[in-house]
């Protein structure tokens, strides 16, 4: 390890915090624990080989340079944005929704060493005239996103650049803090797109029960308000009862038509809807259920939509709006979020495995159906 380092062994060991080995505890009161302080010069991490395959590999453990901190990452949720990496292997190590502890932190940095946090994805510039303004999810001269292009958090360490860590208390545990990333940030940040479009929201169509159609309906019922009507679809009973009990209203669109279920609601339209399943067939239906001056936020990637421009966008003044992952100073405000309503949005996180069982976990999360967030921690 070079001189510059500040390293972890400088540090009580008492700052570190390690995954607990008891699940019966559940994520609520994090129990801090002592863990050996000296950082190793490669580790053993997950080689996604592709054909649905992931092998384990030794990879040296980073040093970090000017304006670098290298994590000890305790916890990555799973996303479904890894399938193309889980069918056709990944150069890099994957893992974009990582939090952790920072064991070592290069020079020019202010972050101690022990301090705890979640990682934002996209490795931002801080200077373009996007990030000038905040919007930090469209710099126009990203470095890097983590987990894609750079190695990420199911390795036992990640290298990232300062400006994208985010300091988390550590009274909440490294799963809990996964929620701020791909939960409650892209989440958000649908509802944000939302809000923009139309000020007056009273019902809300969520296309797709998955972790992020989750994600989207627990972010509205906190950003708008629990009065808010948030009708959800999907053809997994599993997801629907998940999102009932998250106070969302289900729509079963194997046995209903989707203007059937939104009637079994006593609605005829919805002001907006959200996108997050990627079906194009989805879209089309979506974009007739939605009322005068609402819009389709799409949050899901996938195929595509065929609109009628007269009758679908101009007479009814609808539109049709992206919504890509989040601003990273949408973090402080969803971080008191999470405080307040902590217990509600760890509902969505369903499974924390050991990352020797992430083929497992991988294998659950895109082919069993039956899973909200699944978490690897380590
Ligand atoms: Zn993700
Ligand atoms: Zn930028």
């Amino acid at each position: 390890m070079a001189k510059f380092l500040k390293i972890a062994d400088a540090n009580p060991p008492g700052m570190f915090r390690v995954k607990r080995d008891d699940p019966s505890q559940g994520f609520l009161s994090p129990p801090l624990q002592r863990m050996a302080t000296t950082i190793p010069s490669s580790c053993r991490v997950p080689h996604f080989v592709g054909n649905k395959e992931i092998k384990f590999k030794e990879k040296a453990v980073p040093e970090p340079g000017p304006g670098q901190l290298v994590l000890r990452v305790h916890a990555n949720a799973l996303c479904g944005s890894e399938r193309p990496q889980f069918l056709d292997g990944a150069p890099v190590t994957p893992g974009h929704e990582a939090a952790g502890t920072v064991v070592a932190a290069g020079p020019g940095t202010n972050t101690a060493v022990g301090t705890t946090g979640a990682i934002f994805l996209m490795d931002f510039c801080g200077e373009c005239r996007s990030c000038r303004l905040g919007f930090t999810n469209q710099c126009l001269q990203k470095r890097g996103d983590m987990g894609f292009n750079r190695d990420g958090g199911y390795g036992q360490y990640e290298l990232i650049n300062e400006n994208i860590f985010f300091p988390v208390p550590d009274e909440f545990s490294a799963t809990e803090s996964t929620l701020l990333l791909d939960v409650m940030g892209t989440g958000g940040h649908a509802i944000e797109r939302c809000r923009l479009m139309r000020p007056d929201i009273e019902s809300l169509l969520v296309v797709g029960a998955g972790p992020i159609g989750l994600a989207v309906l627990a972010m509205a019922k906190i950003v708008i308000g629990q009065q808010l009507k948030v009708l959800i679809t999907d053809i997994v009973s599993y997801r629907l009862k998940l999102a009932e009990r998250l106070g969302g209203l289900p729509i079963d669109v194997r046995e209903n038509s989707l203007g059937a279920g939104i009637q079994s609601h006593g609605l005829v339209q919805v002001d907006m809807a959200v996108d997050t399943s990627g079906k194009q067939l989805a879209r089309q239906e979506a974009v007739d259920a939605i009322a005068q001056r609402g819009s389709l936020i799409c949050v899901g990637h996938g195929e595509g939509i065929t609109l009628k421009i007269s009758p679908d966008i101009i007479a009814p003044e609808r539109s049709v709006v992206g919504s890509e992952y989040f601003r990273y100073n949408e973090l402080p405000t969803n971080s008191q979020r999470l405080r307040k309503h902590r217990a509600y949005l760890s509902q969505i996180i369903t499974h924390r495995m050991g990352v020797d069982q992430i083929q497992q976990a991988f294998e659950a999360f895109f082919f069993g159906c039956e899973t909200g967030k699944v978490i690897i921690e380590q």
